[in-house]
């Protein structure tokens, strides 16, 4: 995204990546909302894999709120999403490289080039302006002299299967919460059509006592679906928001998970790395033009994000040390909150303050668990 905003307002663009092939491997169970991939790009039918129009928390005792939103999102097909926008950037002059991992910084007092390894040869990218969008390792940011370290309290450990042979109902997302089905996380079917779903578990290390995000995926699905045929397996991290990690030094900008942009309540990802990268591109294009400085994209996209993100950073510190008790209490709320189980518009921070003013126990358990 950020490559196709910089080429798209006039700037020359190259594209480093470091795999084979655009989109691969897919480490993502592939959910974003339509506001959030609308607001970017308009979609192509090819990049949807599903329309979603609600969701269903179930509790630590089963019991269960569904909600429903008209097209509230989508599952995309993640190979096919990365390799639209890679053709997207393509059509507007981005030259992409692949197999291309950037290996090193020539520094002086600013970065002058990349260094690449290109089939055991290294390689020098000069450039003005450099984009890192390397994700949660974050190597580009690290070698520029970002603190980049995150600690086991910042990054759930997740594990997710791609498997068929279930029966589920396509329109609908499911999350699983409680502290036995994933300590300081949740598990999620997310539908990619009836028959089939990314179905993961992500919980926080520090919270599961030495076991592993598969060995409680291999619980959930055996217990969720015993009959499933799982057909691929994928592991990641997937880091919280810092709000201290800084967005640019020098001639650098960090987008997406290598900024750490990511809901720290449900490690969603993809569209603030879309919006990070094409405010990123667009100041990269008016910079090359004498038009931007900088220090415009983390002004523009936390002037659009800063809430939501604190919001959600807010919760899922309260989250992480809830008991399954809290989550019961919590579902309660939700049930009470949503009586027509409809909604138009999903503004997270607001629903937060409402539904916690409307419960003065939640208030008090917040506190309490902030304090814990
Ligand atoms: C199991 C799991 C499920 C998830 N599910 C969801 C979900 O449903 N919805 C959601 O919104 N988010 C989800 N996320 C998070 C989401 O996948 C990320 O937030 C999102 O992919 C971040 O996009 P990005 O472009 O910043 O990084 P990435 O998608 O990781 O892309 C980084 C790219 O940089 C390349 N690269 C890395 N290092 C180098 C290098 N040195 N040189 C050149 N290229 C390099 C990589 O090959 C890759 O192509 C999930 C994460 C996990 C682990």
């Amino acid at each position: 995204m950020a490559a196709h905003a910089a080429a798209a307002n006039g700037a020359s663009v190259v594209l480093l990546e470091k795999h084979a092939a655009i989109g691969l491997p897919v480490c993502c169970a592939e959910g974003i909302t339509t506001f959030g991939l609308e607001r970017v790009v308009e979609p192509k039918s090819e990049w949807i894999a599903n329309v979603i129009e609600g969701a269903t928390i179930v509790g630590p005792d089963s019991r269960s709120v569904t909600v429903y939103h008209p097209k509230a999102g989508y599952i995309l097909d993640r190979e096919i999403f990365d390799n639209g926008l890679a053709e997207m950037a393509a059509d507007v002059g981005v030259d992409i490289i692949k197999s291309a991992p950037v290996v090193g910084l020539e520094k002086r007092e600013t970065i002058q080039a990349v260094i690449v390894d290109i089939n055991g040869a290294r390689i020098r990218v000069e450039g003005r302006i450099f984009i890192a969008a390397d994700g949660v390792e974050s190597r580009v940011a690290h070698m520029a002299g970002i603190d980049t370290t995150v600690s086991l309290q910042n990054i759930d450990s997740a594990c997710q299967y791609l498997v068929d042979n279930i029966k589920i109902d396509r329109e609908l997302i499911t999350i699983f919460i409680g502290n036995e089905i994933a300590p300081g996380g949740y598990a999620w079917v997310f539908p990619k059509s009836a028959e089939r779903a990314n179905v993961g578990v992500s919980i926080c290390p520090a919270r599961s006592g030495g076991q592993n995000a598969r060995g409680y995926l291999d619980k959930f699905m055996a217990r969720q679906f015993p009959e499933s045929r799982i057909l691929k397996t994928m592991v990641g991290g997937v880091p919280k928001f810092n709000r201290s990690m800084p967005l640019t030094v020098g001639n650098l900008m960090v987008v997406g998970d290598a900024a750490r942009l990511v809901d720290s309540l449900t490690g969603a990802g993809i569209s603030n790395a879309l919006l990070s990268g094409k405010i990123a591109g667009e100041v990269a294009a008016g910079y090359i033009r004498g038009e931007a400085d900088l220090p415009e994209y983390p002004r523009r996209f936390m002037q659009l994000k800063s809430r939501e993100l604190n919001a959600y950073s807010m919760c899922g510190s309260i989250f992480v040390r809830a008991d399954d008790g809290d989550f019961c209490r919590i579902l309660e709320a939700l049930d009470s909150f949503f009586p027509e189980r409809k909604v138009r518009e999903v503004n997270v921070p607001d629903i937060i303050l409402r539904l916690v003013f409307r419960n003065p126990d939640l208030l008090k358990m917040a506190r309490h668990l902030i304090a814990r």
